[in-house]
């Protein structure tokens, strides 16, 4: 039998079945999941043996930068969406988000070792900047007739915790256009190294990008005057000082700014997969900026302004991509694109950060008054019936009975479906 990376699907299944791991009736249910042609699927990854699909939903009532977007998103978590769309509405009754991006570059590291004399390296690197660009451009001449490349270089000495010099590292700074440029960047880091690591009589450690995409940063603010957020149990603005008061704890505290965080990346990456784009690289870069001042903080800001308005900003690094990577193989992302009314990485990014300040002011808006629980429980009792093994005509009677006694846990929702069985 061949290794199981080396089998076809039809025999990686038989494999399973034989292995007694699925039986035939599961594999038809994974076959039938699948949408992806299975040649792609196989050369997107290693051991592939089906497809996992993930609810697509939309997210409503999004006003950014005058434009109206109905937001696709993927997410397996209830709740999230629903929250998104009633934060989109409020700020949309206050003119929606405004977005600004101050670049849309991604950063290449080549990091040198055994470098003796740092200063003079950085005076190297600069000697051979137009020679490096010279070099850079002809490994990615495409980017370069697209109007990208590299647009410039930067130099750091990195030291150790005793504070000694330990590397030396160049940043090349891509500008990769539409794509994400990961791969894009790795070839043009390849093509630098060697004559670098020549002319700095050095060895190199490795050359790869940099998550922390810096350069990538994209800003969302918000103003919201403080009654369009009164509930029929809270004051506006009484909420709008709470909201600033959260935000200001969540700076603070690193166990809180995590979950505040959390929040924020729940819409994210639902939009960030909903478009085919790596959510590990928005994820990583995203909690690399929360700490960059050397304290893990909350990447969002809500103030109470003068005049009373609840003033909303986030910042992150989005290097998204409109093309490029998985986002021209999967079908969906295709369709998803259609539905979101864009092709291009920066309006892409920029309803991203709109997504993430949106799921953030629900979130807080939440938190500092009746509590998540009550929202949150209330759409997941669903999800609850279903794990608890609710068939379809069970399922209003079952999320019925569990609102109304209101023990929303999964023994309870197994009683309940006992009961209904026997009546
Ligand atoms: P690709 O390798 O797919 O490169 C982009 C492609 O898009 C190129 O083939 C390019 O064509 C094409 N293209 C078409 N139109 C444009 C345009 N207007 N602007 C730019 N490119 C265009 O993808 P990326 O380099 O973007 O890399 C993204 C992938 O890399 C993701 O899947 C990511 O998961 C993965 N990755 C991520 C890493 C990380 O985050 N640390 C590390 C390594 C990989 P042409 O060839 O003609 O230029």
């Amino acid at each position: 039998m061949a290794k199981f990376y080396q089998q076809s699907l039809a025999e990686r299944h038989a494999t399973l079945i034989a292995e007694q791991r699925l039986t035939a009736a599961q594999i038809e249910q994974l076959k039938a999941a699948a949408i992806i042609a299975p040649e792609v699927a196989d050369s997107m990854i290693e051991n592939q043996i089906g497809q996992f699909p993930l609810p697509l939903g939309l997210s409503f009532n999004f006003l950014i930068d005058e434009t109206s977007y109905v937001v696709p998103m993927v997410t397996e978590e209830p709740s999230v969406i629903a929250a998104s769309s009633n934060a989109a509405k409020i700020v949309q009754a206050n003119g929606g988000f405004t977005t600004t991006i101050q670049e849309r570059a991604m950063i290449g590291q080549l990091i040198f070792t055994d470098v003796s004399d740092y200063e003079a390296a950085i005076l190297l690197v600069q000697e051979k900047e137009a020679a490096l660009i010279e070099i850079a451009n002809a490994a990615q001449p495409s980017l370069v007739k697209r109007g990208g490349g590299l647009r410039r270089i930067e130099t750091r000495i990195i030291t150790d915790d005793d504070h000694q010099p330990a590397y030396f590292t160049v940043h090349l700074v891509v500008d990769v256009q539409e794509a994400m440029g990961a791969n894009m960047m790795n070839t043009i880091l390849e093509a630098t190294a060697t004559p670098l690591k020549e002319w700095l009589d050095s060895a190199v450690l490795m050359q790869i990008l940099s998550n922390f995409a810096d350069t990538s940063l994209v800003t969302a603010t918000c103003r919201i005057e403080p009654h369009t957020l009164t509930t029929t149990r809270f004051e506006g603005e009484w909420l709008a000082k709470r909201i600033a008061e959260a935000t200001r704890y969540a700076h603070l505290d690193p166990y809180r700014a995590a979950t505040h965080n959390k929040g924020i990346m729940n819409g994210v990456d639902a939009v960030v997969l909903a478009s085919g784009n790596d959510t590990r690289a928005i994820e990583a870069g995203a909690h690399a900026f929360a700490v960059r001042d050397g304290r893990y903080r909350g990447l969002s800001d809500w103030k109470v302004a003068e005049n009373g308005d609840l003033v909303g900003q986030l910042t992150l690094p989005l290097p998204v991509g409109s093309v490029g990577g998985a986002i021209s193989v999967l079908p969906l992302a295709q369709l998803t694109q259609q539905i979101l009314g864009i092709s291009t990485a920066n309006k892409l990014a920029r309803v991203i950060v709109s997504v993430g300040l949106a799921q953030n002011l629900a979130a807080l808006k939440a938190l500092v008054s009746e509590g998540i629980q009550k929202g949150h429980m209330s759409l997941q009792v669903k999800s609850l019936a279903l794990s608890a093994g609710a068939t379809e005509s069970e399922l209003p009677l079952v999320v019925a009975a569990l609102l109304e006694n209101k023990q929303l846990n999964l023994e309870n929702a197994h009683t309940i479906i006992a009961q209904l069985r026997q009546n």
